[in-house]
């Protein structure tokens, strides 16, 4: 963890798009791209857009990678915001566990080929997210005003 925190905006769009495809996809994980832009040591993370995975499992979930790309064209096609692009994944747990120390090997391997901070974010199965913020390869320490999470029965 090195330099100032990075400090992670979650839109609501986002964080409901990600809820939404954990329970249908739950007790597997399911996972896919986080799109939005950079702005003065934030990542604004405007977009969420699911990757399915046929061989997900109950702990696994892998990107394909043309798969990922053709969802990534269809969102910024559909969205057509010109800050709009890629800012790092997510993925969901149907455990009560935040990243694991694969997930963030992964993200920060990924960071390498970016330059701006790529995130991940970890919908985990008590409906709390855990986020990882890595650049050039380290982790870097942030923070995320995530939006309150809403109130509702069991
Ligand atoms: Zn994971």
């Amino acid at each position: 963890m090195t330099g100032t925190p990075v400090i992670v905006d979650v839109h609501p769009d986002a964080t409901e798009v990600i809820a939404a495809a954990a329970a249908a996809a739950h007790p597997r994980e399911t996972g896919g791209l986080l799109l939005g832009w950079w702005d003065a040591g934030h990542v604004v993370v405007r977009h969420a857009v699911e990757v399915p995975d046929p061989g997900a499992t109950t702990n696994s979930w892998s990107r394909d990678e043309p798969q990922a790309q053709a969802a990534l064209d269809a969102a910024l096609d559909e969205h057509q915001h010109p800050w709009l692009g890629y800012v790092g994944d997510w993925h969901s747990h149907p455990a009560p566990c935040g990243a694991s120390s694969q997930d963030v090997t992964s993200i920060r391997r990924a960071s390498r080929q970016y330059t701006q901070p790529l995130v991940l974010l970890v919908h985990r199965a008590d409906s709390t997210f855990d986020h990882v913020v890595a650049h050039r390869g380290c982790t870097r320490h942030a923070t995320t005003p995530l939006p309150p999470r809403k109130e509702h029965s069991p």
